[in-house]
């Protein structure tokens, strides 16, 4: 984190380094010959001296994650982040878990003047802004039957920003307003989590109902007893996470360790992405919540109703839809009442069913049965026949062993990589795209 005293300077001015000061105070130009030469000194003196400020680390760190080797050459770099990815997917469970496919989440957004802080670049508010909004697109493609809402911490209130929504473009439109949202006063933890609460409390049970909490501030400022919050979360079985920018603080580490959510502190830029996007995938359900709840009885399965729509034509005459009252020919009618809504998964606003879309139902699934993870082959001797190029993609594999990677690391020398169900081999790339986003191994099917 930048040091306090420097960050009075730096108000009001654009985020170049034209405001680094020297240690004796001076800035303006004179500052920033300075720094300049001190990085070229660096430079000459190698990576062994430190950083004199840290957002000058952050011109850095760029290009240090990325480093040539011997030849000049950048595969090396980019096959080590290939075997970082992999090594991600080893430690998941593999096998099938039982998890909450509809979900619910709230994000409540800090809006404090702490959010000011430029010790992330460019400022903390904007930054947290940019990832929300990467966050929320990735969240509904990955949970498709989800929904969003948003609350604000501003001035020791809690602000409705979004009301919750299945339309990612509902979400995103409430925070590309950023004028609405300029960070103001103190935030008020209980205030923002209460009004988060009141507005899922009438959601069905075979739902999850989550709290995602952006956190930049070290104080907040409660009108009563926030332990009262966190005891009504935890009846409520509301899973509470925080991602803080500052540091730890106790309440905020309490809420998340009660009621089963994440909670982390961001040390940079990347990590707090990375901090974030943990988040995403659908939670495991815990056996505790549902044997403390009211449907502890029904530990089998919670039955829903879901309608598929029938979907009309553009050249169909143009109705009234029942959403937003608009004269168009496109849209969806669900199957119980033939009301016509504009985009699913909803409800319907007529008679309550919810309305999905079978593809969407499928891609919520795959978190379900995820594909084994590939095994990287060291060696062929094994094998009888091995095959000639890759299953998938029919590009062929290289003849010998690639000597410069280290096979410790779950890649294969080979650039093979076996499903552990049928045995077909697969490229890096094929490795990769599977998992990622096909979701179905090419060679069994599942
Ligand atoms: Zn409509
Ligand atoms: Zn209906
Ligand atoms: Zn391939
Ligand atoms: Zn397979």
């Amino acid at each position: 984190m930048a040091p306090r005293k420097d960050i009075d300077y730096m108000d009001g001015e654009s985020d170049s380094d034209v405001d680094v000061i020297d240690d004796s105070g001076d800035r303006g130009k004179k500052g920033k010959g300075k720094a300049i030469d001190r990085r070229k000194k660096d430079k000459g003196k190698g990576k062994s001296s430190e950083q004199p400020y840290a957002w000058e680390a952050s011109y850095t760190r760029s290009w240090d994650t990325v480093q040539e080797d011997e030849a000049g050459s950048l595969t090396s770099a980019v096959a080590d982040l290939v075997a970082r990815g992999r090594r991600r997917r080893l430690l998941a469970p593999a096998n099938a878990i039982r998890r909450t496919i509809i979900r619910h989440l709230i994000i409540i957004l800090d809006l404090s003047a702490s959010m000011l802080d430029r010790d992330m670049r460019p400022t903390r508010f904007g930054l947290t802004l940019e990832y929300a909004r990467e966050f929320i697109v990735e969240w509904f493609d990955q949970n498709p039957l989800g929904q969003i809402g948003l609350v604000g911490m501003r001035a020791g209130l809690g602000e409705r920003l979004s009301e919750m929504s299945g339309n990612p473009q509902d979400v995103l439109k409430a925070l590309s307003e950023r004028h609405k949202l300029e960070p103001a006063g103190e935030p008020s933890l209980q205030n923002a989590i209460d009004m988060a609460r009141t507005s899922m409390s009438h959601l069905p049970t075979h739902s999850s109902r989550e709290i995602l909490i952006i956190f930049g501030s070290l104080t907040t400022v409660d009108p009563g007893n926030i332990h009262d919050t966190l005891d009504a979360c935890i009846r409520d079985r509301i899973r509470v996470s925080v991602v803080a920018l500052a540091a730890e603080m106790k309440i905020c580490r309490e809420f998340c360790d009660k009621t089963g959510g994440q909670f982390g502190v961001a040390m940079n830029e990347g990590h707090f992405k990375d901090l974030l996007f943990e988040l995403i995938p659908p939670p495991a359900q815990r056996a505790l919540s549902r044997a403390a709840g009211a449907g502890a009885t029904n530990l089998a399965a919670d039955l829903m109703m879901m309608g598929f729509p029938v979907r009309l034509p553009d050249t169909s005459p143009p109705t009234l839809c029942v959403c937003h009252s608009e004269l168009k020919s496109e849209g969806f009618l669900c199957p119980r009442c033939s009301a016509k809504v504009c985009d699913v998964p909803t409800d319907c606003d007529i008679c309550g069913l919810m309305i999905v879309s079978s593809p969407h139902l499928a891609r919520s699934y795959h978190h379900l049965f995820p594909v084994k993870p590939y095994q990287a082959v060291t060696t062929l001797d094994d094998t009888s026949t091995p095959a000639k190029s890759c299953h998938a993609c029919a590009r062929s594999f290289p003849e010998a062993a690639a000597t410069n990677v280290a096979t410790t690391e779950g890649l294969s020398p080979l650039g093979r990589y076996r499903c552990p169900d049928c045995h077909h081999d697969f490229c890096t790339d094929c490795d990769v795209f599977v998992h990622d986003v096909v979701h179905c191994c090419p060679g069994c099917g599942k």
